[in-house]
C-alpha cells in the first residue's frame, strides 16, 4: 500500500485530540486521525467527520470498536474500573492496539495521542502512561505531542521525523495552555477536553451495570439499547428480565428498530400508551410477561382511568402476536431500576473478589518459586561467589521511563 501518512493520531473529537493532531500537521507531517466509536463513545457519522475537517482542518477516519469495548466492559478489566464504569487504562491499551494495527496497514510510522501528563488522576500519571504504552505494545511508536517536553525523546524525535523543538510541554489539569493554542489556531468552536464517554457517568452506569452482571453474554447491541427509554429489571425464577419502555416517539421508533429475533415488542391494546421492548422476551416465563404487561399498562393513563383488566399485545419479530390480560401495576414494584449506590456496592464486592483471587494467585506463584529454588542442587564451593548475571547488579541504575 502506498504510504501516504507519516502517523496516525487517536482522535476523540475533544480539544486535546484536535490539538495533538494539529501540532504535528503544522510541522508538515501527514496525519490521519482515528476516531474510534462504540456504544459508549464516539460517532460513526460522516457529518461529524466533515465538521471536524471544516472546523479544525483534520482528516478523520471512523473505526468501529463496539465488539471489543463490549467485551472489555462485560468482563472484569485487568486494570479495573475507574470511579464509575470507565475502564480507562484498559480502554486506552485496547485503542492503542487497534491504532497500531491500523498504523501498520497504512504503512505509517507512529501513533500520537492527546494525553496531557498529570491531567487525570489515574490514567494520565507517568507510571500509568508507561504501563499503557508497554501493554499496548507501542514502545518506541507512541508520541504525546502536548506533553512531549516532559518525556524522554522518542525514536520519532531522535530520528528527525518529528521536530521536538515544535512539540509542547503542557502539564496538569489547567486548561489555559490548550485554550491559548486553540485561540492561536483561530478555532471558532472549542470543544470540551475529551470526546465524552458515557461509561464515566453515573446515570449511564445504572443502565450498563445490570447488563454486564445479569444478562449473560451481553453484546454491543445490548449496550446500545441501554441508551434508550426507561430501563427496568426483574429477577424471575433465576432469569433476569430486561424491559425497556419508550418515553417518547423517538424512543418508540428506536425500540422498533432495535428488536432482535429473541425480543418481543409490546404495547397496550385499544388505548394510547408507550411501546416497550422485552429483550430476549421469547424465553421469559408467562408470569414474567404478565408482570411486564402490567408495568407497560401502568404507563397508559387512559387505560388506567378506564379501570379493570386490559390487553397488552406482545409481538415477535416474525409478526407472531399474543395478548396478555393484566391489571395495570400502579405500584410499579415488579420491575425495578438500579440505583447508583447499588451499582457501587456490587462493583466494590466484585473488585474485592478479584483482588482476593489475584492475591491467591500471587501467593501460589511465590510458593512455586520457593519450591523450585529449594529443589535446586546447592552450588559447590568453587561456584559460590562467581560473577552475577547481567542485570542483577544491585548498583545498576533503574530503568528509564519515557
Ligand atoms: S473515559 Fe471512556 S473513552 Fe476515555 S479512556 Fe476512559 S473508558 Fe475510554
Amino acid at each position: 500500500m502506498e504510504n501516504i501518512y507519516d502517523g496516525v493520531s487517536l482522535f476523540s473529537g475533544g480539544l486535546d485530540s484536535i490539538l495533538a493532531a494539529r501540532v504535528l500537521a503544522d510541522q508538515g507531517l501527514r496525519m490521519l486521525c482515528l476516531h474510534f466509536w462504540s456504544p459508549f463513545f464516539g460517532s460513526p457519522s460522516s457529518s461529524a467527520r466533515e465538521r471536524w475537517k471544516r472546523l479544525y482542518g483534520v482528516e478523520v477516519e471512523a473505526l468501529d470498536c463496539s465488539r471489543e469495548m463490549a467485551a472489555l466492559v462485560s468482563g472484569w478489566p485487568p486494570h479495573g474500573f475507574g470511579k464509575v464504569m470507565n475502564p480507562c487504562v484498559d480502554c486506552k491499551i485496547l485503542l492503542l492496539r487497534l491504532a497500531k494495527r491500523r498504523m501498520e496497514e497504512l504503512g505509517a510510522k507512529f501513533i500520537a495521542t492527546g494525553e496531557v501528563m498529570g491531567q487525570r488522576p489515574m490514567s494520565q500519571r507517568r507510571d500509568v502512561l508507561n504501563t499503557i504504552r508497554r501493554e499496548a505494545g507501542v514502545d518506541g511508536l507512541l508520541l504525546r505531542p502536548l506533553s512531549a517536553l516532559h518525556l524522554e525523546p522518542t525514536p520519532m524525535e531522535t530520528s528527525g521525523l518529528v521536530d521536538r523543538s515544535r512539540l509542547l510541554g503542557i502539564h496538569g489539569r489547567g486548561r489555559q495552555d490548550q485554550l491559548a493554542l486553540a485561540k492561536a489556531y483561530g478555532f471558532e468552536e472549542i470543544p470540551s477536553p475529551g470526546g465524552g464517554c458515557w461509561l464515566a457517568e453515573r446515570e449511564n452506569a445504572r443502565r450498563y451495570w445490570p447488563i454486564r452482571t445479569r444478562l449473560g453474554s451481553p453484546s454491543a447491541s445490548d449496550y446500545r439499547l441501554a441508551a434508550w427509554g426507561r430501563q427496568y429489571w426483574l429477577l424471575a425464577e433465576g432469569q433476569a428480565c430486561w424491559l425497556v419502555m419508550g418515553r417518547n416517539s423517538y424512543d418508540n421508533e428506536t425500540l422498533k428498530k432495535s428488536q432482535e429475533s429473541e425480543d418481543l415488542l409490546a404495547g397496550v391494546c385499544d388505548y394510547p400508551g408507550p411501546l416497550a421492548l422485552l429483550r430476549r422476551g421469547r424465553s421469559w416465563t408467562d408470569e414474567a410477561r404478565r408482570l411486564a404487561g402490567a408495568m407497560i399498562a401502568s404507563y397508559a393513563p387512559k387505560a388506567v382511568q378506564a379501570g379493570g383488566e386490559i390487553g397488552v399485545w406482545m409481538k415477535e419479530r416474525s409478526g407472531v402476536q399474543t395478548v396478555v390480560r393484566v391489571l395495570p401495576d400502579m405500584e410499579r414494584t415488579s420491575f425495578t431500576r438500579m440505583t447508583f449506590d447499588e451499582v457501587k456496592a456490587e462493583k466494590h464486592l466484585e473488585a474485592s473478589r478479584h483482588q482476593a483471587e489475584e492475591n491467591l494467585e500471587r501467593e501460589r506463584r511465590r510458593r512455586e518459586r520457593l519450591e523450585r529454588k529449594a529443589a535446586e542442587p546447592a552450588p559447590s564451593a568453587g561456584e559460590a561467589g562467581e560473577s552475577q548475571p547481567a542485570g542483577a547488579n544491585p548498583d545498576s541504575p533503574p530503568e528509564q521511563g519515557s
